[in-house]
């Protein structure tokens, strides 16, 4: 039915209409060619620099425990993965983080960590208020995992404004092909819901070239990006971890997860959307190619330099160089190289619904 169709055609009406049918997707995704991909990277460009000229946000990432309660068959971290060597940030080195950022010149501060039972709702909030007072311009951003509606709303009344919560793949059969039973699709997209409604500005997001995916299950995950409407969207290349079950999987590539980058910016105009870390793993220029790709958010690694090993979702995770935030200096000049600059804002999204 859709032979012969036109990949240029779909991508303008992509641009135009914002939504396209689930085999229109499945197509444009499946039959990709470097001159679409370049046709598209250009309509991403000229759309993303109409809301968010040349900025790039910036996100100071805290990654304050790799203890978790989970056993993703994907992440280093995993519970069953005897070999990580395991810490957790105290209070105290938490706030240092922020100081630090602060210093540095952010005003967002990523909390993220594994399902790490040690901090408890009353020790989430109590970090959070105290961040809140002590950087009253700062947006806080958690990106903890799945908890109960009630935690999610207590720790949005301590003052956190944003959260991350990848839905990872929005097809039922596919997630549970990447995740141990009693963890579900279901359940985390309905930790989704809760989150936008307590009001917190959502991100979400997915790996590209993950086990098993087809382009029907990347399709399937953006007609979910359009309903959820979230504020961000991250996305990145799965990276096998040698000790999880997948360390023989082949790792997504720099080309696919650009182009879903590229359709992204198209489907979501104002959406925030990052240059991943795990993006600028797999290639050394791959932060540079996810912003020519339509990508206006980096998230640099705040975390103290002696854990910053230790929180390995992937081999050869980058925490250094570039990566880290003392360095922000070495990534503007990057980014201004291919026509860009770091901006010093919170950088709230404009896709307020
Ligand atoms: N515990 C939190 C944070 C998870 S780590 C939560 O559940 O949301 C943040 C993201 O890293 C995950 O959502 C996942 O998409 C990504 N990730 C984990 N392992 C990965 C791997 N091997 N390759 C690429 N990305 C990975």
């Amino acid at each position: 039915m859709m032979a012969g169709t036109d990949l240029k055609s779909l991508i303008d009406r992509l641009e135009e209409t914002q939504s396209l049918t689930r085999e229109e997707w499945t197509e444009l995704i499946r039959r990709r060619n470097p001159e679409t991909a370049e046709y598209l990277f250009e309509r991403a460009r000229e759309v993303r620099i109409r809301h968010y000229g040349r900025d790039i946000f910036i996100r100071g990432l805290i990654e304050f425990t790799n203890y978790c309660r989970n056993d993703c068959y994907y992440c280093g971290i995993r519970k069953s993965n005897g070999k990580a060597e395991r810490y957790r940030l105290t209070k105290d080195q938490i706030l240092s983080c922020c100081e630090q950022g602060y210093r540095l010149g952010f005003r967002t501060f990523v909390l993220q960590g594994g399902e790490d039972g040690w901090f408890t709702d009353e020790r989430m909030a109590d970090i959070i208020s105290e961040i809140r007072s002590g950087w009253p311009d700062c947006a806080i951003t958690l990106s903890i995992g799945e908890r109960e509606r009630e935690s999610y709303q207590m720790f949005f009344e301590a003052g956190a404004n944003r959260y991350l919560l990848r839905h990872e793949t929005f097809d039922h059969d596919h997630y549970a092909r990447l995740h141990p039973p009693g963890l579900s699709a279901a359940h985390r997209q309905k930790c989704l819901r809760d989150l936008k409604e307590i009001g917190y500005q959502v991100g979400t997001g997915f790996m590209v070239g993950s086990p098993y995916q087809t382009p029907e299950n990347l399709a399937d995950d953006m007609i979910f990006l359009k309903e959820l409407n979230p504020q961000m969207v991250g996305i990145g290349p799965f990276i096998p971890h040698h000790d999880t079950p997948f360390a023989d999987r082949e790792a997504g590539t720099v080309e696919l997860t650009v182009y879903m980058l590229g359709l992204i910016r198209l489907l979501l105009p104002k959406v925030l959307l990052p240059s991943t870390t795990a993006l600028g793993t797999i290639s050394p220029d791959g932060r540079e190619r996810g912003v020519l790709a339509g990508a206006n958010v980096v998230m640099p690694n705040l975390s103290p330099t002696q854990v910053r090993e230790k929180y390995l979702l992937y081999d050869n995770k980058l925490c250094t160089g570039d990566e880290a935030a003392e360095s922000l200096k070495n990534l503007d000049a990057r980014l201004k190289a291919i026509g860009y600059h770091i901006t010093v804002a919170r950088g709230d999204s404009l896709n307020i619904s």
